[in-house]
């Protein structure tokens, strides 16, 4: 019976949403692990949750031109899904990448619907972004499509309505390009941003957020089985916001991390990137925006793996930090039969579906990234209580309370799962907690 609703919702998705294939993957996944949960509550089949919450309740296109260094007008196109407001304002990140486009768009905004929710705070699902690509292109080249894509989003965003943030290609650079832009078009110096610098409204901590909580809900499944990050072998793939600073954290607490990558290839450091090589690391690609292959020339005993991705170096934990579908079932094949027991998600849906199938039967500890990676969201929403009331908290502060959050989204997560009878299935137990949130608020608000 759920089955066949389930199934049903699925096959008009596909009808109504043709090409849009991330998208297709990303409801799929969880429609099907909702199944304990509309077997139990049949008030969701009843309401017609499904169809309700898997049609974005807004979704903005638009042009954007800007000029490049010789003066040509290029377009580009802009783009703010704003998915779900049930539980809060929409919130999400903009992602500035030549890849993008509706569905992979769509995907984001739904998955973070549910990430949100798992958070405990009050936001919505969204997110945004644009095909401009930021690499190779000069500071003013980023400024000017920045101003130019504000220009027109700024209409469509507000503290209390949309509260955009970071993505891929979207860092605090960005950010502040874009906070001017719209600050100029309003007048208004709200918390409509997050990811702002300390100087002007930011929330300490909220650049690590993401990679130390990541880490911190790995520590939580470690802890299930009585076990910690001392001395535990760790790759992670990508070399931006996330993956550094899943690495800075592991070190801190004692794991040898010895793979990175980017969309070119790994380097491997069987001695183990240290806090010192890491901090060469954050300069070569935060400043001198430089490539990861350049770290295989500087240390000694470092080799650099040219189009290949991190899972094939024998490890025990791994920690997919770039992008979506970059572990497929071949790779995490790989993974566990060379003794990898835990895969934390620092990025949003980096395991294709057969891979995933591959560690659950392996019976492996597996964070899915809208429970792992929730850390970023959570501090950005409390960079926006803090921008609420004109105050701001104190490191400590923020990562205590970070902490408590990814143990609760831990908790929440693996409780859920037991409660439906799927135990330690974290991706039943996520998507089922954030779900069953969102769907009550939206029963109790009416036809919304
Ligand atoms: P960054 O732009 O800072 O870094 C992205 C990294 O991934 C770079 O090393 C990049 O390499 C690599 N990468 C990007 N696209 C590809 C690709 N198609 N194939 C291989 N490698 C790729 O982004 P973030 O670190 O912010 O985001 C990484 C992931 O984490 C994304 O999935 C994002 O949605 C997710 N995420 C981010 C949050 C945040 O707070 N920033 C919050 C929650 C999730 P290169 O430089 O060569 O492009």
């Amino acid at each position: 019976m759920c089955k066949d609703y389930i199934n049903n919702v699925m096959q008009v998705i596909e009808q109504r949403n043709p090409r849009e294939y991330e998208f297709h993957q990303a409801v799929k996944e969880v429609l099907e692990s909702l199944e304990p949960a509309l077997a139990r509550h049949p008030r969701y089949q009843n309401f017609q949750i499904l169809e309700r919450l898997t049609e974005p309740e807004r979704v903005i296109m638009f042009r954007v031109v800007w000029m490049d260094d010789k003066n040509h007008r290029i377009v580009n196109r802009g783009y703010r899904v704003q998915f779900n407001s049930a539980i809060g304002p929409y919130k999400g990140g903009l992602r500035f990448h030549p890849s993008v486009n509706l569905g992979i768009l769509k995907f984001l905004a739904f998955e973070q619907i549910f990430k949100n929710a798992l958070t405990t705070l009050y936001m919505g699902g969204g997110k945004g972004g644009s095909d401009f690509d930021p690499k190779g292109k000069s500071d003013f080249e980023v400024m000017r499509f920045c101003q130019s894509f504000m220009t027109e989003l700024y209409r469509h965003i507000g503290p209390a309505s949309d509260v955009p943030a970071g993505d891929i290609g979207v860092g605090r650079r960005e950010i502040g390009y874009l906070f001017g832009q719209y600050k100029r078009l309003t007048s208004d110096f709200d918390g409509t941003l997050t990811g702002k610098s300390l100087n002007w409204g930011g929330s300490r901590l909220r650049p690590e957020a993401t990679g130390y909580g990541c880490v911190y809900f790995a520590k939580g499944m470690l802890k299930t089985r009585g076990e910690d990050f001392e001395g535990k072998k760790c790759v992670i793939s990508g070399s931006g916001n996330v993956a550094l600073f899943t690495a800075e954290k592991l070190i801190e607490l004692g794991a040898t991390v010895i793979a990175l990558s980017d969309s070119n290839g790994t380097v491997h450091d069987p001695a183990g990137i240290d806090r010192e090589k890491l901090s060469w690391i954050m300069d070569l690609k935060n400043v001198r925006r430089g490539r990861i292959r350049e770290y295989a020339d500087k240390f000694p005993g470092v080799t650099y793996h040219e189009g290949k991705r991190p899972w094939a170096i024998p490890s025990q934990c791994a920690f997919p930090s770039a992008t979506e579908n970059e572990l497929d079932e071949e790779d995490a094949r790989t993974l566990v039969k060379n003794g990898c027991y835990l895969v934390a998600e620092g990025a949003n849906m980096p395991s294709t579906p057969d891979a995933v199938t591959i560690f659950r039967k392996a019976g492996i500890l597996y964070g899915p990234g809208k429970a792992a990676n929730a850390g970023g969201v959570a501090v950005s929403g409390l960079e926006m209580a803090q921008n609420a009331q004109f105050i701001h908290w104190s490191r400590e502060y923020v990562d205590a309370k970070l902490q408590d959050l990814m143990q609760e989204i831990h908790d929440n997560s693996y409780n859920t799962a037991k409660e439906y009878g799927c135990g330690g299935d974290y991706v039943h137990g996520a998507n089922i907690a954030g779900f069953m949130k969102v769907a009550d608020a939206m029963i109790e608000q009416g036809l919304v």
